[in-house]
């Protein structure tokens, strides 16, 4: 069993003639106010910043070596102009004002870009049958298959251009059984329903592509049309192929770097979460940190901890509710393949940016721009896979995984397998990651309210223990969403101090996050600790 459903005591390991034990508060002294943040991902750090920034002392606690979580950038060399592959997180949709406005407050709006995804340049590849075809040439081809797959054939030119793009977009980012929904879908019910709208306006380049993204939104009733699971997964699709996404020019990590650097607590890396008690009065966590057992005693705790971490921990106090939910959560694996090749060989064939439609084990190719140096060569985003794919690769060994790419891709880039091309590999399955378990929690298949009782559950504190990370979000799977949910953390955590502070309904507002808003104060009472091994 992975988690315990009954709120029973935690054995504490023996104390060793080692232990040092801070004793518990005498009565007169100043109340601990420092909230202690399990993980150092982007919710983590945010939430540590805004508190400081509140005036409440913080300190984080990272299991890993690294700060960042699930934006994590590799860069194949230490110059500052060495290419990098952008293993987690690596697009902001316009619309993701949490996102963009730290983006600002960090002094790093300047190095947004646009970023170009599936669809954006129609010399990429998409994978059919048989062979590969440019983008440019696939509206023929993909709406010969689908029209084979029909009982009827009486369906518009432009009804069929629908179908064959919306699988296309399908096709490259969904997981398998997605994919077939889709194809059911289509057939049954989505080509029905569409010949009834006008298509022409969303028709383009004389025919040989498509503008879905125009035709969900000028026609919300469409969306309602498609069934569970898609529906669930359409709103990921759009934003994953949309015109309006940026990138951070040399890294996303510049996000988690900066906003590390603000924060004044310490930020202590491999200190590892093995357990957690929630009582009445405290939280004790238990924590592997330089070999040892460490039990920490805390007034207030936000963890972060995706679910699919915690629910392997010892729980200790949860509520059976809570349990539930962090049982419950579902969470998908995602995998990254990136190979550092001696040149961007591939704008000699045309392609400046944007992304293939592979197929096979690959799924998604991506053209990243080289922000430094070219003569350190370029990176290519070989694969993106989520779901079964992703599992499929993430469960072999890391040489296994680039044979596997390399062979799927070499029919579409032969020029991969030219001696000297690929000079490094690097690759990410979060399915397998132990800091994850998992690539980011979805609420795929899931009506709007049941999505939304999901999130206040996930989000709700027991005791003196708060909750905060993508998977506690109307955003899951997105930066965006994590920075939400340590927003509301900030708020309910403040709220319940005893201490004035200023209102946290003003948080949000731009001037609130723009300055601080009273000192960290230098002489809040330390938090207890006991070493016991
Ligand atoms: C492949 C991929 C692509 C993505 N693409 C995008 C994108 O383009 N745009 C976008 O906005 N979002 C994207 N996302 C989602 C985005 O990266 C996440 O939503 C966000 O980074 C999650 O932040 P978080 O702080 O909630 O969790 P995390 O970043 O996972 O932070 C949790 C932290 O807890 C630490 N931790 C875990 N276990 C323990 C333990 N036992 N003890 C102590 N510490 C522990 C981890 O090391 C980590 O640092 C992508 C995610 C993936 C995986």
């Amino acid at each position: 069993m992975k988690y315990r459903r009954s709120p029973t005591a935690m054995p504490v390991p023996p104390r060793t003639p080692h232990t040092h034990t801070v004793g518990p508060r005498t009565s007169g002294e100043r109340p601990d106010r420092t909230v202690v943040i399990l993980g150092a991902g982007i919710a983590g750090l945010a939430a540590a910043y805004e508190l400081e920034r509140l005036g409440v002392p913080v300190e984080v606690l990272e299991g890993s070596r690294r700060i960042g979580g699930r934006i994590s950038t590799f860069r194949f060399g230490d110059s500052a102009d060495a290419p990098f592959a952008e293993l987690g997180a690596m697009r902001i949709p316009a619309g993701h004002s949490n996102t963009l406005r730290y983006v600002a407050q960090l002094g790093l709006t300047d190095e947004l870009r646009s970023f170009h995804s599936l669809l954006a340049d129609k010399n990429a590849f998409l994978r059919t049958a048989e062979s590969y075809v440019r983008l440019r040439d696939a509206a023929r081809q993909l709406t010969a298959e689908i029209a084979e797959g029909l009982s009827q054939d009486t369906y518009r030119p432009e009804s069929l251009m629908f179908g064959a793009w919306l699988t296309l977009v399908v096709d490259a980012i969904a997981p398998p059984d997605q994919r077939q929904d889709l194809r059911q879908d289509l057939r049954t019910r989505l080509l029905d329903y569409v010949e009834r709208l006008n298509l022409a306006p969303f028709v383009r380049d004389d025919g040989n592509a498509f503008d879905l993204h125009g035709l969900f939104a000028a026609h919300p009733s469409l969306r309602e049309a498609c069934r569970d699971p898609l529906r669930g997964f359409l709103d990921d699709i759009l934003m994953e192929t949309s015109t309006e996404l940026f990138r951070l020019r040399g890294g996303m990590d510049q996000l988690v770097r900066r906003l590390a650097r603000r924060i004044h607590g310490p930020i202590r890396r491999q200190h590892e979460v093995v357990g957690i008690e929630s009582r009445p009065d405290e939280v004790v966590v238990h924590l592997r940190a330089e070999g040892r057992h460490v039990v920490r005693r805390c007034g207030q705790v936000l963890c972060t901890l995706p679910f699919s971490v915690l629910r392997g921990l010892r729980l200790t106090g949860f509520s059976d509710d809570k349990l539930q939910i962090i049982h419950d959560v579902r969470y998908v694996p995602a995998t990254k393949v990136a190979l550092h090749c001696r040149e961007a060989f591939w704008q000699r064939e045309g392609i400046n940016g944007g992304a293939s439609s592979s197929g096979g084990r690959v799924r998604q190719t991506y053209y990243p721009p080289i922000d430094g140096d070219p003569a350190f060569g370029a990176v290519l985003l070989a694969s993106y896979s989520v779901g079964e794919d992703a599992e499929l690769l993430g469960r072999m060994s890391a040489a296994a995984r680039y044979a596997a790419v390399l062979a799927d891709l070499a029919p579409m880039h032969p020029q991969l397998l030219r001696p000297g091309m690929v000079l490094n590999a690097k690759s990410l399955a979060w399915g397998q990651y132990p800091w994850s378990h998992g690539g980011c929690s979805v609420h795929w298949g899931m009506d709007p309210a049941a999505a939304e009782e999901q999130r206040m559950l996930a989000q709700q504190p027991q005791g003196r223990l708060y909750f905060a990370g993508e998977h506690c979000s109307s955003r899951p799977a997105w930066i965006d969403g994590a920075l939400e949910s340590a927003l509301d953390a900030v708020s309910r955590i403040v709220m319940q101090m005893p201490a004035a502070l200023p209102d946290p309904a003003l948080m949000r507002e731009p001037s609130l996050l723009a300055e601080p808003v009273s000192p960290v104060e230098p002489d809040a009472a330390p938090i207890c600790t006991e070493i016991v091994g």
